[in-house]
């Protein structure tokens, strides 16, 4: 099967996260046509195995995220969703189609050292996401790991480019949840009640305090259910919290406890605090991005790119490996991720083999090693 044919069949056949049934067995199905070790991983995900020609434990590891969205798809496409109400509207289904055709290539043609190892990784849009998964699996023990490496297309760059950044690239992202409950009742009878909303518009205004250069506060959402004449009981309040500094994230986890509890012991509130912690940065191994540049020569065209303030669970390989996250070009045409006329140029499906196969071998072949 082509790549092509291979988005497509996902691309008709969308599943959300953490039931991406179909889609695992289709893709286990397909690599075990090409002769392709592969297993189960993290429930619904596929981990595949490709020895180059001197298999040993040095291991390049490729990640492809595989789960779709609960948008339903408008683009008339003759291979558009088959699915009511879910579509492949982040392109994951390219990424799997991308790593497919570059497992398909080294298959075939094994010009490196060591192991690749696959990993089609389910439920990347939804926390706490497929990686925790496929990592609390231990999947790469007794492999020294030179590099985890995964792609994200990308409508701001053309087919044939490919986007860098070192360092910090995409935020963490924390869900806030705050309830600040009280006795309220008669607003004339101030003396009686405790002010939960005045306590609220306090909490609001000292969280700002949170922001800086590398992280991000800001409250959404503000429920306070009175009237012109009543203080209510209970104000929620809930937002995000992003930063591009694990350091600075746990920081102002402190920071938002530490506002809750002095404002409570000035108002006489009690507040509830919930901070749902979601995906870690992502930190592109400077090292990694330089010698990811120097792969693409002539043949691609290399944009630098700056951070981004959305995330990404690639991160959560970040914490634990050198790892590199790239972008890679399907056209302003392709419109908006994540709308129901998203449609990338699969032209983009072979540049993105191109380079991860070329990446994939030199990092294995090189990276970290003399001949570097
Ligand atoms: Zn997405
Ligand atoms: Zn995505």
């Amino acid at each position: 099967m082509t790549p092509i044919e291979f988005r497509r069949h996902l691309h008709a056949h969308p599943e959300l996260s953490f039931r991406e049934h179909a889609s695992a067995a289709f893709i286990t199905e397909r690599l075990q046509e090409e002769g392709i070790a592969c297993r189960p991983i993290a429930d619904t995900g596929v981990l595949a195995i490709v020895e180059g020609r001197s298999p040993h434990n040095r291991a390049v590891v490729l990640r492809a995220d595989i789960d779709a969205l609960p948008i339903s798809e408008a683009t008339a496409l003759p291979y558009a969703s088959q699915n009511e109400g879910i579509m492949h509207a982040c392109g994951h289904d390219m990424h799997a189609a991308i790593l497919f055709g570059t497992l398909q290539r080294l298959h075939r043609q094994p010009d490196f050292d060591g192991t690749v190892i696959a990993i089609f990784q389910p439920a990347e849009e939804c926390n706490p996401g497929g990686a925790a998964k496929v990592l609390a699996e231990r999947p790469f023990e007794g492999y020294d790991v030179v590099a985890v490496i995964g792609e994200h297309v990308d409508s701001g760059l053309e087919v044939g480019e490919i986007g860098l950044c070192a360092g910090r690239f995409m935020a963490s992202n924390d869900e806030l949840r705050l309830w600040v409950r009280g006795c309220g009742g008669h607003a004339a009878n101030r003396a009686k009640i405790t002010d939960t909303v005045t306590a609220a518009a306090h909490i609001v205004t000292m969280l700002n305090a949170v922001n800086d250069e590398q992280t991000l506060l800001s409250i959404g959402r503000i429920v306070a259910d009175g009237a012109t004449n009543v203080v209510p009981d209970e104000v929620y309040l809930e937002g995000t919290l992003r930063s591009f500094d694990e350091g600075a994230r746990r920081t102002a986890w402190r920071i938002i406890e530490g506002v809750a509890a002095s404002i409570d012991s000035k108002f006489g509130t009690t507040t509830a605090v919930d901070i749902n912690h979601g995906y870690p940065c992502v930190i592109n191994d400077p090292s990694l991005v330089d010698f990811a540049r120097k792969a693409a020569s002539d043949d691609f065209r290399i944009v630098e790119l700056s951070p981004r303030m959305t995330s990404e669970d690639f991160g959560r390989y970040c914490s634990e490996y050198t790892s590199l996250f790239y972008r890679l070009g399907v056209g302003a045409a392709a419109g908006g991720s994540h709308t129901p006329t998203f449609n990338p140029d699969e032209r983009a499906i072979e540049t993105g083999i191109d380079y991860m196969c070329r990446l994939t071998i030199k990092t294995a072949n090189e990276y970290g090693t003399a001949k570097e």
